[in-house]
């Protein structure tokens, strides 16, 4: 059953020209708007077709007139993305087009859809919960395949599944307390005190497990922030843009051009990744270069990963070592020879086997970067971010789980204090209740409000 009665509409796909640009419907009218702005060829009416089937026809404008052959398809509530009756049509992916089919759309009956509606009715009505509706969002915004694999996972119900294996055992744990504040005449049996502990002890453990997980959340979101430092002249410019595959820095052979940071995302074996190219690493009295300088020590603090770059056909000098010195201390390193297409200086400078931190050769010229992609895949391995889907993406997530989890060590201290079933049953029901939250079961109507402002209108 649909909560809401009014039928809204959007154009779902982004601004501009494209091959095809879509109109999407819900709501209790949905079909019969469809019916009003769409007819089908050579025959009288949308709803002879079966839902879910495509059908060809004109799209007429609020005027009757047509204005663009179509493909149109329309579903039944609850089986819809929304839950509620929906109707799509398949355009040509012209601005004007769209422009007067929605406003046909709107003649007919229909009001504009605000951000994110559709997610939110269809969590509404029961057809997602509140994570597989914010991976709808973390899965548009995705900047990596791994970012985009775990929104689908999540979006299918993976992280849902976790939580909600956490809370059915909770629940038992409840539902056992109950029966002793019924019963209060009846001793609890110590095996079934223990077994009522492990249970707790077990449920603690598994929300740590996937508070561990926030970390990698964060870093799939926004990418590891990797530095890449080294002196002027280094290569850092041509490095960044081979690995993005495209001029963004300005690459000049006169030391110190790249003054400010440029920030970039990529991804590089398989590791997505946020750039940020700094100015060379060098004392210097030039105020702006100063000032370039403090932000690449900055970058390099600030950084999960750190690319020290070294011209390798250039004797290396000890400001290239006391910098790769520097880096290893603040975060993983990678030892990267630069400009590898030229033949290498006779004789490095000793001691950086010594710093035992990885080294690849690159060419930015050639664009040989393999080294350095089987490099960062090795340091960040594909594991490390654990099963698609099954981790805590952001902050809101996040804050319910450890709530839910000093509820359960609370729990678990009143059990250990000595059975006080009502104090237990307290920290167990707010734990139930921050798990809720995860999942959209009890959360407040502000937080939803939140979450599906930030999706696009349309979606
Ligand atoms: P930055 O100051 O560290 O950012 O260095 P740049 O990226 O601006 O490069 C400095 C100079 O080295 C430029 O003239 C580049 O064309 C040259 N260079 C950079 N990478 C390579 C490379 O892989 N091979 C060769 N042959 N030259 C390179």
């Amino acid at each position: 059953m649909s909560l809401q009665s009014d039928t809204i509409a959007a154009i779902s796909t982004p601004p501009g020209p494209g091959a095809i640009g879509i109109l999407r419907l819900s709501g209790a009218d949905a079909v019969s708007i469809a019916e009003k702005c769409f007819k089908p060829l050579g025959d009288s009416g949308l709803r002879r077709h079966a839902p879910r089937e495509l059908v060809y026809g004109d799209l007429l404008d609020s005027g009757g007139q047509a204005i663009d052959q179509v493909l149109c398809t329309y579903s039944l509530g609850p089986h819809s993305y929304t839950g509620e009756d929906t109707a799509e049509l398949q355009c040509h992916g012209s601005p004007m087009v769209l422009a007067l089919g929605l406003e046909a759309l709107f003649a007919a009956g229909a009001r504009q859809a605000g951000a994110g509606e559709f997610t939110r009715r269809a969590f509404l009505n029961g057809r997602l919960d509140l994570a597989q509706a914010e991976a709808v969002g973390d899965l548009l915004e995705a900047q990596s395949r791994e970012g985009a694999r775990h929104a689908a996972g999540q979006l299918a119900g993976a992280l849902s599944r976790r939580i909600g294996a956490v809370y059915s055992a909770l629940v038992v744990v409840l539902a056992h307390f109950h029966a002793v504040l019924d019963y209060p005449d009846e001793d609890i049996d110590p095996f079934r005190l223990e077994q009522l502990d492990e249970a707790l002890s077990g449920q603690e453990g598994e929300l740590s497990a996937l508070l561990a997980t926030c970390g990698r959340g964060t870093l799939l979101r926004n990418g590891v922030p990797c530095a890449i430092v080294g002196r002027p002249n280094a290569g850092k410019s041509s490095l960044l843009n081979a690995m993005l595959g495209w001029e963004r820095a300005i690459v000049t052979d006169i030391p110190g051009t790249t003054r400010d940071t440029v920030e970039e995302r990529c991804e590089l074996g398989g590791v997505p990744l946020r750039l940020v190219d700094t100015a060379g690493l060098r004392d210097t009295e030039d105020p702006v270069e100063k000032l370039g300088v403090e932000r690449s020590r900055r970058a390099m603090e600030e950084a999960g990963l750190i690319l020290v770059l070294i011209d390798a056909s250039r004797p290396a000098g000890d400001e290239d070592l006391a910098l790769l010195r520097e880096a290893v201390k603040l975060a993983p390193t990678i030892l990267v020879w630069t400009k590898g297409d030229l033949p290498a200086a006779p004789c490095p400078v000793k001691g950086y086997e010594e710093i035992g931190c990885p080294a690849v050769t690159v060419s930015a010229r050639t664009g040989d970067l393999d080294e350095l992609c089987s490099e960062i895949s090795s340091a960040f391995p594909q594991d490390l971010w654990g099963g698609y889907g099954e981790i805590l993406t952001n902050a809101r997530q996040e804050e319910a789980a450890r709530r839910a989890r000093e509820a359960v060590r609370r729990a678990r201290e009143a059990l250990g204090a000595g059975v006080t079933p009502d104090a237990l049953l307290t920290d167990v029901e707010e734990a139930l209740s921050a798990l809720g939250e995860l999942t959209g079961q009890s959360v407040r109507e502000d937080v939803t409000d939140r979450i599906f402002s930030k999706f696009c209108v349309g979606k």
